[in-house]
Parts: structure tokens; sequence; C-alpha cells
């Protein structure tokens, strides 16, 4: 049940059945105007691990021009491999950012690829062909350097796009299969603008699944229209069992005003734990983790119905309610 974790990471607790991995401190950073300090960066990522949370990506190793939010990145990764048991991930776009990755001491390294040809042309200028051999550089380079290294890629806009409107079934699963070909671990599927819905979701996991097996990966979903927990349920009640959410939901979509972004870790977990389903995270301190993430951004919207409303009267994690 452990979705592809890596062995030498044996992170995660046998109790829980699916793994939520943290994405807020790139996903969420990269979508908001401001700049967290590292510092509290720093205090976020602890109050989160100290929440039980098994997988963060930290940061994104991208030239600092492009994203300044994120580019201490490097001092980021160096702090969070001190909790023990976390299995520091980064996004890395090409083999110059990987290489920093590495260096950094990251443990897995995520890739974006497009399934949307307009959405790779227009975000890193490569068609998606390219990019498929940008990612077997990239799995040669962790083969040589750093084989103990966990390498997935995200396709993102696996369920549409707002450039190309929408991105064939047969092109998403064709790009996986290349990607597994190429030597990746682990194939994850993004709904990075916010089109998918829940039985699109359950097709799409099911032909990933068929497609490439154990190397199917992640669900990461975006809120942008509401479906975001409704696509997560549809994807573990096919067999996915990685879900990537963030904190608070940061990092608001600018064409939906008042939406989300990345589906919101404490609704996520509440959803499962309140099904039975265990998350191996401690909610309440979950719950309390958004107070460094709001010092860190002051003014910043911080979404979650699970905040809002407090959890229910006789709420006890793990234990099936009706
Ligand atoms: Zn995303």
């Amino acid at each position: 049940m452990n979705a592809g974790k890596p062995e030498e990471h044996p992170a995660v607790p046998a109790l829980a059945d699916v793994l939520i991995s943290e994405v807020g401190p790139r996903d969420g950073l990269q979508s908001v105007a401001a700049t967290m300090p590292t510092a509290d960066k720093l205090r976020w990522i602890d109050a989160l691990a100290a929440a039980g949370l098994r997988e963060i990506e930290v940061g994104s190793f991208v030239p600092a021009h492009l994203l300044p939010q994120l580019a201490d990145t490097a001092e980021v990764v160096r702090h969070a491999r001190g909790h023990g048991g976390l299995t520091v991930m980064a996004l890395v776009p090409n083999q110059r950012g990987a290489q920093a990755a590495l260096r950094a001491g990251v443990h897995k390294l995520t890739v974006p690829l497009s399934a949307s040809e307009a959405h790779s042309l227009a975000n890193v200028r490569k068609t998606r062909e390219a990019m498929v051999d940008e990612v077997a550089a990239i799995a040669r380079l962790r083969a040589e350097a750093a084989p103990r290294v966990r390498l997935e890629v995200g396709l993102s806009t696996a369920f549409g796009c707002t450039l190309q409107g929408a991105v064939a079934e047969d092109d998403v699963i064709r790009l996986a299969e290349a990607c597994v070909r190429a030597g990746v671990d682990e194939v994850g599927l993004s709904d990075t603008t916010g089109m998918a819905n829940p039985a699109q979701v359950r097709r799409l996991f099911i032909r990933l699944r068929a497609a490439i097996g154990g190397h199917a990966g992640a669900a990461h979903m975006h809120n942008t229209r509401g479906l975001g927990l409704a696509n997560c349920l549809a994807a573990f009640d096919v067999g996915v069992r990685t879900f990537d959410a963030s904190l608070g939901g940061l990092g608001g979509c600018p064409y939906a005003p008042g939406a989300s972004g990345n589906v919101v870790t404490e609704d996520l977990v509440f959803m499962f734990e309140a099904m039975g389903v265990s998350t191996g995270i401690d909610i309440t301190r979950l719950l309390a983790a958004r107070q460094p993430l709001a010092a860190g951004l002051p003014g910043e919207p911080i979404y979650g119905m699970t905040a809002e409303a407090g959890l229910p009267k006789g709420f006890v994690q793990g234990n099936p309610r009706v």
C-alpha cells in the first residue's frame, strides 16, 4: 500500500493506507506573488513534519530570476533532510536543475511534463518528445550520480489545458509509457488547470495502471472548480494511493477568484480519516501548521473548509464514521 515509496526511506507507517504528499512549499509558493522568508518556510516545514507528513515537495530548482519565491530551495532541502523519515522532494525542469537538486541532497526528483503540446511549448519551449528526451537524460544522471534517489514525472495538463482545450487520453498514456521506458520510477497525473471531473479521473487512472502497472503514481488535483476532493476520491476508488495536496489550498488560481489552488491538505486528510482510511497524519497538528504558513505570508488567503468548521463533535481519527 505504500505506492512505490523508496525502500531506503521506510517512512510510511505500516498502518497508513495512503500517502499525502505536501506540495504547498513548491506549487503553492510559486503561485503567490509574495516571497515567504526562508526562516518562515523552515518553520512551516517543521510544523508539517511534526504533523506526520512523510513527503514534502520543498521547492523547485529553476533559475532564481524565473521564480524568486523558490530561490532558497537548496537551503530548504538541507534543512528538511534533518527530519528523519521525511522524503524530501524537489521539482526539476531539466538536467541542470536535477544536478543542483542532487547536489543539495533531495530524496526524490519530480519532473513536470505537459501532456498538451501547446502547454509544453508555452511553458518550457520544448515539444513533448523533447521533454521525454530530457527526462531520459535526467534518469541517466540519476542512475550514475544517485541511484537511490527516486524519479517521478508528473504529467501536467493531463485532464485538459487552458491553451489547447481537451487533451487526448491516448497522448497521456503514450507519454506515460515513454517516461517509464526512459527510466522513471513513477508517473503521476496532474490536473494543472482544474479541469478534471471524477468520471475522467477514474477512466484515465484505470488506463494508466493498465499501461504502466506499479509505475502509476500520484493524483495531483487542483480545486479550481471545487472538484478537488471528488477527483481524489475517484482516484482512490480505482487504486491510487498517493495524493498531492497543499496546506490551506495555497496558490489561488488567478482566473478563478475565490478558488483555491491545490486540493486542501487538511480537507483531504479529514475526508480519508473520517472514512477510516489512515493517512498517518495528526489532523490537529496539521491544522496547527496553518499558523506558520499564515505568519510567513501575511495577507495571503488561506483556504480550507475543515479549518473553518472545526472537527465534528466526537471525531476520532481513523475510526470509520457513518
Ligand atoms: Zn499543481
